[in-house]
């Protein structure tokens, strides 16, 4: 097969694709370093990145100098100033698996003849940056760049309060005379999501990652901004025009700064010192952190593998406990005189590794967009995507809220987005790969007609940015929606009536609408296939099954449900929990309300007027007020009966629910805690009485923590709805 081999002895096909992934992640970096925008997800870089190693160790001869795999990343732009580091700056290899984690380790021991402590560090999501210090004043900031020569950010330093411009005096020894230092600079995970909007809000595209973001905030050139800004000013231009542009470019610098400032730094490594001694890297932090250098103290030293393999899986578990981004976790020998025995490769120190964990950003392709017709009308386009893992689950749908968001995001059916999903989030769809496309994809266009009914769309008032289905009584989707939501958890808490026998009661013609709910016989149902089962040995005709049973039963008692819980599950625009308690607890029965004014029901705590107009106006439809007429035939209580409410036995509680919790949804468990008088608020504060931390819960555990606010799991919650908040406070250990 001599034609199949070129003349050094590698076949063909993996000459050329050497070729081509080289050329793919060259012009990945590029997109990613330069401009601030990849068009790959970390995830497709990384496995063409890990190809191409493999390729070049079956085929040595296939790296050239060349070789991304010989290079650090990035390149510095010409919109800065070049920096010459004092010492290299390199990138680190990866592990994937715990094999390869294993055989990074083997390495090292056999490199060095023992088994090292190791510094184990996260891998915060930002950009590498380096600081030079000398004689403890801040002379240099700089992007890694080709990891030899960076760019020249130092200007922007100085409006990052985390980058201190002076150290602090040391309190043993001296000042160091010279001391470089590289770190991470980051946006905390709050600051992303909220710059993300604001890009979103300006029309351009979101960043896809918290180190893309940070990347962009820190290489901006505010010097020029501040310059063109002075000029404008001294400039002779006057009205409008020039008092306009003034306006604009203060807006911009303001934000520029404002960005900077949001910004954090962790330092990571050391380069050049001249002044002091250390002989391994944690204690290096120590002193640094004397200095008055961040560094984290989440950094960790661990003597053993298996020491290593816990702190790998414990912040694999708390990757969203921390304020910023992590992808990763990073380990080093500590030992720096060990660190110099293992040396470095062209690209990487051989004495640390990143251990990566599975991304939250992934591209996938979207395939259409289709809508949902909800309880009261709302058309919710959502994205049909190809299906993708990201986040240890299989993604294939996201909501995209309405037809605003998605021009807002620039998505166009076909296209290749970023989608993000990070812990128990919601899924995302960040944006679309603009670079990516190929004509053939199409705007959405919102439906003129319910897809469910036929009936023509619209927005329902000027400036509403929703459509709706104005067909609220015979749509079937809205029929659905609202049977299945009478039976919600947050409403009348119906168990066994879900979509499923919501759809056969309404398939079957058993309900024409909710109003028929409560007048069904048992024996009703017997007519619905779904509700019945074949007889079994000595029956002579179908029985209904146990799960229909059990649910007429349910249906039975949800007859006396407190007022409110009634009033949530009749599906009045903006009546949630909240209002619905202020307005049972103000006027004590349904006529009452149904009778009541405007201004009346605007008067009342928790309701206000856009509210009291929602519930004025429902209660004036014919058909509403036969949903009302059949439930009390049917046996609905529709009064407040005295002593019987449980709405305000929380009463005076704030409560903050964070992470999932088994059988409930995030709205489910607030409703249960609204519902008995209690309040929900979303941030933790002094105020706060209670945290109710479920899996995965993020950030507001450690706030909770920090500020003494006592925090229970499920049972805790459990307890609390049922025995309240001294019964909760006991299941804490
Ligand atoms: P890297 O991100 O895998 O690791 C090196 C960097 O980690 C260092 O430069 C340092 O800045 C950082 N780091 C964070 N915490 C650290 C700590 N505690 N100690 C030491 N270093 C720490 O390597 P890289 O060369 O910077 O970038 C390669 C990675 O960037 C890829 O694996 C990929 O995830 C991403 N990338 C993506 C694209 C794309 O198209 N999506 C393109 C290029 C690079």
């Amino acid at each position: 097969m001599a034609g199949d081999a070129s003349e050094s002895g590698v076949p063909r096909a993996k000459s050329a694709r050497w070729i081509e992934l080289a050329a793919a992640i060259n012009s990945a970096r590029t997109a990613y370093y330069q401009h601030d925008k990849p068009t790959l997800s970390d995830d497709e870089y990384d496995s063409h990145f890990h190809e191409l190693l493999a390729l070049e160790q079956d085929w040595p001869q296939l790296q050239s100098g060349d070789s991304p795999t010989l290079s650090v990343g990035g390149r510095s732009s010409e919109m800065f100033n070049p920096v010459e580091h004092l010492q290299r700056m390199y990138s680190l290899d990866n592990a994937f698996t715990s094999d390869e984690l294993a055989g990074w380790l083997s390495r090292v021991e056999r490199g060095i003849n023992q088994v090292p402590e190791f510094l184990c560090e996260l891998k915060i999501d930002g950009l590498a940056v380096d600081a030079v210090y000398v004689d403890g004043q801040l002379r240099s900031l700089a992007t890694r760049g080709d990891g030899r020569v960076g760019e020249d950010v130092t200007y922007n330093a100085h409006f990052i309060p985390r980058v201190p411009a002076a150290l602090r005096p040391p309190k043993k020894g001296a000042m160091p005379s010279l001391l470089e230092v590289r770190g991470e600079v980051f946006l905390p995970i709050a600051t992303f999501s909220m710059i993300n909007e604001e890009q979103l809000a300006q029309g351009l595209s979101p960043y896809a990652n918290p180190r893309n973001a940070a990347a962009g905030t820190l290489r901006q050139r505010v010097d020029r901004r501040q310059e063109e800004l002075r000029l404008a000013e001294q400039s002779p231009t006057t009205g409008e025009r020039g008092a306009a542009k003034i306006a604009r470019l203060r807006a911009e610098l303001d934000l520029s700064i404002t960005r900077l400032s949001g910004l954090g730094l962790t330092v990571h490594g050391i380069g050049v010192v001249e002044g002091f001694e250390i002989t391994r890297q944690s204690q290096g932090y120590e002193f640094l952190k004397a200095l008055g250098l961040p560094v984290s103290n989440l950094a960790r030293v661990e003597s053993s593998y298996e020491g290593v393999r816990e702190f790998i899986s414990y912040f694999g578990e708390h990757r969203h406990d921390v304020e910023y981004e992590i992808d990763g976790v990073v380990i080093k020998v500590d030992d720096l005189a060990l660190q110099g025995q293992l040396g470095e490769t062209a690209r990487a120190p051989r004495w640390a590794i990143a251990y990566k964990y599975p991304p939250e950003v992934v591209r996938t392709r979207l395939l259409d967009i289709q809508v949902n017709v909800g309880r009261t009308g709302r058309i919710t386009p959502f994205a049909v995507m190809e299906p993708v893992k990201v986040a240890g689950s299989t993604v294939s749908m996201a909501t995209l809220h309405n037809a605003f968001e998605v021009e807002r995001k620039g998505v166009l059916i076909g296209d290749m987005v970023f989608l993000r999903k990070a812990g128990d989030v919601i899924p995302e769809v960040l944006g679309p790969v603009v670079e990516a496309r190929d004509g053939s994809e199409r705007p959405f266009a919102m439906p003129t007609k319910c897809p469910a009914c036929g009936a023509k769309l619209g927005p329902a008032s000027e400036g509403d940015k929703d459509y709706r289905c104005p067909n609220a009584r015979t749509c079937p989707a809205q029929l659905r929606e609202r049977l299945s939501h009478v039976a919600s958890r947050g409403a009348l808490d119906i168990e066994g009536l879900g979509e499923k026998a919501a759809n056969a009661l309404l398939d079957c013609g058993l309900v024409e609408d909710e109003g028929d709910l409560f007048s069904l016989a048992e024996t009703d149902l017997l007519t619905c296939e779904f509700f019945r089962r074949e007889p079994g040995k000595g029956e002579d005709r179908p029985q209904l099954t146990e799960n229909a049973k059990s649910m007429w039963a349910q249906v039975q008692s949800a007859k006396a449900r407190p007022l409110w819980r009634v009033l949530v599950a009749l599906s009045i625009r903006h009546v949630g929990p909240t209002a619905a308690q202020s307005l049972a607890r103000a006027f004590g029965s349904i006529d009452a309300i149904a009778a009541a004014g405007v201004a009346e029901l605007a008067e009342v705590d928790g309701v206000g007027e856009k509210i009291a107009v929602s519930v004025h106006d429902w209660f004036r439809e014919p058909w509403h007020q036969m949903v009302i007429t059949k439930w009390r035939a049917g046996g609905v209580q529709l009064v407040e009966k005295v002593g019987e409410s449980r709405s305000a036995e929380l009463a005076g509680l704030v409560v903050v629910i964070t992470g999932s919790l088994a059988g409930y949804t995030r709205d489910s468990a607030a409703a249960a805690v609204t519902g008995r008088g209690g309040k929900v608020s979303g941030s933790v504060s002094a105020k706060t009485s209670l945290v109710v931390a479920g899996e995965n819960a993020g950030s507001k555990f450690d706030k909770a923590m920090a500020l003494g606010v006592p925090v229970v799991g499920l049972a805790g919650f459990e307890a609390l709805l049922a025995k309240g908040l001294d019964a909760a406070l006991t299941t804490i250990n």
